[in-house]
Order: structure tokens, then C-alpha cells, then sequence
């Protein structure tokens, strides 16, 4: 298993961080155009985590039992202030992004997002059109926060919710938070117009598939998007092992014991989840059943299209959920006159234009050959650039 580094008396796995290179070397890069990586992927989709900590402790992401009050948390001073964070989103429009989600940890906890929404809600992609700024919560803070996301510019809201069942929601966030209050900002989000709220749901064996069909359900009747995603050893805390996978294919026909479900086309090249919608009994798609998804990361692996970068609240890029390289960049967004948008861009596209991440993909070979070896390697913990 991986190796940790004690910091503060607290083991802590830390990821390879590659520093940018010499200036004169970069200025020799080619300028970007048209960036694709060497399977032909292109960057689309920026998530920028705002914050790494959280007032929930899900099993699957950030155990209390690794994340407790003494981890190795970044100081505020680390953490990219908001005009930094702007000035990377342009350079990365510059780059082909067209989406921007906006994660943590719980990114709701980061003091006056509104104000960076405001800020990305005034610029385009290349092409002209509104960029689309999306936000994953545990919904703890929606509820009373929906109406000035919204007005501030947030286009859209995803809410992590595992279970409908008080106790097991409070067993999977290690809270005591009711779990009506993560329904009520649901609802208070759709009213506001941040829909179509999708719902993510990490199924978990022995954990929560007795949740599959009442999450189902209730989803349903509301017309709302419940994607089921299969548990991933992302990070190096939540212990993961393949036999408390649930596939997507298990969970589908678990619905269709319920439900007539059909196949829907995907939304847009790179989309993580293979949607499914609601028959009704004419055998017509029922449009107000809203729809489910699967995100099977562990037995459909979608490396082939991914066109995701993510980056760290203090400032390091990651090519992949379950990158064990980071690329440090917060040094060039300090206010230095040498280091212009051009350079660094420059070099982001040159880290992309190697980028051969299939994370994913390989798992799936390697669970078969040499598991150990393959798990060896330590990885960014998810809390630090988000899902
Ligand atoms: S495993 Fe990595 S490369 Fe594959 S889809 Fe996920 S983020 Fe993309």
C-alpha cells in the first residue's frame, strides 16, 4: 500500500508535485491552439475544488478516522484567492473549456463564493456562448444559499446524497445533520431555478443498496436526475475493495424489478454518465420521471472521452481523479510581471499534450494481473480537487 509522510504526528499520503519549469525554457513552447491530448482528448471541463475541508465525513472520501481535526489541512494562505482562480479560468477558456464545476471538499463552505460566481458568470467560452458554472454540494448549506447562487450566476446544482434513511445518512456522512435538511435544499434549489437538479448517489455493498429503489422512487415522483455511481478507491483513505463494488449493471436491474427503463443518448461527448429514462405504461419515455444515471468508473471505465482537469485549492493541476502527479502552478499566479497568461498557458497545454491518464481503464486489467503493484502508487485524496 502506499507510503505516507507524517506531518504534524498524522500519516499523510502525498501525491508527486511537479514544479513549472524555467521561463526561458517555456518561452521556446509552441503557442496553443486547438490543445488535444495524445489520445485525442481535448480540455473541456475545469473543476476547480475551492476548499478542502468539510462538515460531513463520508466514508468513501474523508473517514474521520484519516481526516480528524489534526490532518494536514492547506492554510488559508495556500488556498487561491478568487481573482487568481478568474484569471486561470480565462487562460483555460483560452484552452477549449467550456464547463466549470466548482467542488471541494463542500466548495459551499468557501466565504463569499457568490462573489466568484458573479465573476464567472460574466465571461464566455471561445465560441461566445455562456459558460457553464455547475456546483457539487452535500447540500448541508443549499437551502438557505440557493437564491443568491442563483443570482450570482450558477447555471447548475449537483447534491451528493447516499440514502433517504436518516440513520444511514447519518452512518455514510459520519453527521448528525438531518437528512430532510439536504431534501429541503433540494427543493429550495429547484425553486430557484438551478435544475435540472441531479442527485449523485455512491452505492456502497453492504452500506446502502437497500436505498437504491426508495432514492429511486422518490426522485422519480419529483421529476429530478439520480445518478448511481459505482464506490471508487479514489484518494488512499476509504479502504476501498472490489467487493464492495455494486455494479451499475446489478443496480439497473435492481430498478427494472420496479420500473421499464430505456437507454437515452448521451448529452455531450465526454459526459460520465450513460443516462436511462423512465418508460410509462403507452412504452413511451415519461418526461416528468425525471431520469437515472450510472457512473461505473470501476466496471465501464470512460477514460476514452475524458476531457476533465481539476485543480487543487492551492493551486496544483491534476489530469485525472486518481492522479498520483500534481502540477504545482500557484507560484506564477502570484503577481509577477515575467510570468504572463501566455506562458502559462503555454505550459498547461504542454502538460496536456502528455497527458496519457486511464486511470480507470487500467484499474480494469489490473485487478485481473497485479493488483498490488497497481494500488501501490499514493493518490490525490479526492477532498483536495473533487469528485
Ligand atoms: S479515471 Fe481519470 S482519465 Fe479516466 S475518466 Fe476518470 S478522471 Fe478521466
Amino acid at each position: 500500500m502506499p507510503q505516507p509522510i507524517l506531518v504534524r504526528n498524522q500519516k499523510y499520503f502525498a501525491p508527486n508535485v511537479i514544479l513549472p519549469p524555467k521561463i526561458d525554457l517555456l518561452e521556446h513552447y509552441p503557442s496553443p491552439e486547438n490543445v488535444h491530448d495524445p489520445l485525442k482528448r481535448p480540455i473541456r471541463d475545469l473543476r476547480i475544488s475551492l476548499i478542502d475541508r468539510c462538515n460531513f465525513r463520508c466514508r468513501y472520501c474523508m473517514p474521520k478516522e484519516v481526516f480528524t481535526p489534526a490532518y494536514n489541512y492547506l492554510a488559508s494562505d495556500k488556498i487561491l484567492s478568487f481573482n487568481q482562480i478568474i484569471r486561470l479560468c480565462k487562460i483555460f477558456i483560452g484552452l477549449g473549456v467550456q464547463k466549470i464545476r466548482l467542488t471541494g471538499g463542500e466548495p459551499l463552505l468557501r466565504k463569499g463564493i457568490e462573489e466568484l460566481i458573479d465573476q464567472l458568470a460574466k465571461l464566455s467560452t471561445q465560441s461566445g456562448k455562456a459558460l457553464d458554472i455547475t456546483l457539487t454540494t452535500n447540500g448541508s448549506l443549499l437551502a438557505k444559499m440557493a437564491k443568491s447562487l442563483k443570482s450570482a450566476g450558477l447555471t447548475r446544482v449537483t447534491v451528493s446524497l447516499d440514502a433517504l434513511d436518516n440513520t444511514s445518512f447519518q452512518s455514510i456522512t459520519d453527521s448528525h445533520y438531518p437528512v430532510e435538511r439536504i431534501l429541503e435544499g433540494i427543493h429550495q434549489a429547484q425553486a430557484e431555478g438551478l435544475g435540472p437538479i441531479k442527485i449523485n448517489m455512491v452505492v456502497k455493498r453492504g452500506t446502502n443498496e437497500d436505498q437504491i429503489i426508495p432514492m429511486a422512487n422518490y426522485f422519480r415522483q419529483r421529476g429530478m436526475i439520480l445518478r448511481f455511481i459505482e464506490f471508487m478507491d479514489v484518494g488512499n483513505s476509504n479502504g476501498w475493495n472490489i467487493s464492495q463494488v455494486v455494479p451499475s449493471r446489478e443496480i439497473l436491474a435492481t430498478l427494472q424489478t420496479h420500473w421499464v427503463l430505456k437507454p437515452l443518448d448521451a448529452h455531450y461527448v465526454g459526459e460520465t454518465a450513460k443516462r436511462w429514462g423512465y418508460v410509462n405504461a403507452e412504452g413511451n419515455l415519461d418526461p416528468l420521471a425525471g431520469e437515472v444515471g450510472f457512473i461505473s468508473s470501476i466496471t465501464e471505465a470512460f477514460c476514452d472521452d475524458c476531457n476533465r482537469i481539476r485543480l487543487s485549492p492551492d493551486g496544483v493541476l491534476y489530469l485525472c481523479l486518481f492522479a498520483s502527479t500534481g502540477y504545482d502552478i500557484s507560484e506564477w499566479l502570484q503577481p509577477n510581471p515575467t510570468i504572463g497568461d501566455d506562458l502559462i498557458s503555454k505550459y498547461i497545454a504542454h502538460i496536456w499534450q502528455q497527458r496519457l491518464d486511464q486511470y480507470s481503464k487500467t484499474r480494469i486489467n489490473a485487478l485481473k494481473q497485479h493488483p498490488i503493484e497497481f494500488f501501490q502508487k499514493p493518490k490525490i485524496e479526492m477532498s483536495s480537487i473533487g469528485g
